[in-house]
């Protein structure tokens, strides 16, 4: 055989220079969005471990400007905030209030860092003492159009508080639309809109349900989230979001959801986001916990992966970590 008849692929991975000068997919400190609980809590130095998802915590405010402070030392630019208030009700009133949790929490991080770029979380479960996202019918059934305004309302009350993008979560039917009217119709027509366009019934989620007490007190959430066996569906619920006003749509899980991820890059040419869940997250630090993986490569490795089937941004728990990786 001669030897010019067969392809030399490791000619390209023979010396670590020329592997960097081939790599298609870098992560960056530019991709990477951190995602925080604040606590809303008298004790402002508040800090308590999350069971289910080692090295993350519920912060009261001081602890969370001190944290987010340290990681923006090391390149952080951008979080996203999930409140946990001190009550709940049934037409989840702390999710929109002025002096709100996440609301104050905005508020300081953005006096503390006016360069950071904070997301809010908008959505009604953390806030409802049923722990649904949306408005209750008397027997018990998620109301679709009566929750759009108290999405809306929410949504308006971060941006006032100095929100620089609103990302619903909540996946009622038109909430983008609404939350679009809210945030013009009031001089917030410069806000962007990061919807969790694309967002999986998944179990992924469990150890979120912990770290933001927000499991539903009954039932689960597959009437309003999507079908974890449905791809075509995805590209209508982005379709839908894009029209109603969405600047930027998220897939979420990440990693179980790659093909959708990568069906949507190929479909549309808004910036895609993905959300490395809480599961997700959970699942590498046990492992590496047990030393089963090499935690930093296994996590840089889920990260490319997700750049590489689509993302643009990635939120993660692993945002700090990375941020040291990437240094290092
Ligand atoms: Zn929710």
């Amino acid at each position: 055989m001669h030897a010019f008849d067969f392809y030399r692929g490791r000619r390209l991975r023979r010396t670590a220079v020329i592997r960097d000068l081939v790599r298609e997919t870098v992560v960056t400190t530019n991709d990477l969005i951190m995602p925080y609980f604040v606590v809303e809590t008298a004790d402002a130095a508040f800090e308590k471990p999350i069971g289910a998802m080692p090295g993350q915590y519920q912060l009261g405010l001081d602890a969370l400007s001190a944290r987010v402070g340290r990681a923006m030392a090391k390149g952080l630019r951008a979080v996203l905030l999930f409140g946990l208030p001190a009550a709940k009700d049934e037409r989840a009133s702390g999710a929109y209030a002025e002096e709100g949790v996440v609301q104050r929490a905005v508020s300081r991080l953005k006096r503390d860092y006016p360069d950071l770029c904070v997301v809010t979380d908008v959505c009604l479960c953390e806030y409802t003492s049923h722990g649904h996202c949306g408005m209750l019918s008397p027997s018990g059934e998620v109301l679709n159009d009566p929750t759009l305004d108290l999405l809306a309302r929410t949504a308006l009350s971060h941006a006032k508080a100095g929100a620089d993008i609103v990302a619903p979560s909540d996946m009622m039917d038109g909430r983008v639309g609404a939350i679009r009217a809210a945030l013009d119709e009031n001089g917030f027509s410069h806000i962007p809109i990061m919807s969790y366009a694309v967002k999986y019934a998944s179990s992924f989620y469990g150890p979120f349900r912990e770290a933001a007490e927000s499991a539903p007190a009954f039932g689960d959430r597959k009437a309003y989230q999507m079908d974890p066996a449905n791809a075509r569906e995805a590209m209508r619920e982005a379709a839908a979001d894009l029209g109603e006003g969405a600047d930027m749509l998220m897939v979420k899980p990440a990693l179980p959801y790659l093909d959708i991820l990568h069906a949507l890059r190929q479909s549309c040419d808004a910036p895609l986001a993905a959300y490395h869940v809480s599961g997700e997250y959970s699942m590498l630090k046990a492992a590496a916990q047990n030393g089963w993986i090499d935690e930093k490569r296994a996590v840089m490795e889920s990260m490319t992966a997700i750049k590489r089937a689509g993302a643009d941004l990635i939120i993660t728990y692993f945002a700090e970590d990375i941020l040291d990786y990437i240094r290092a």
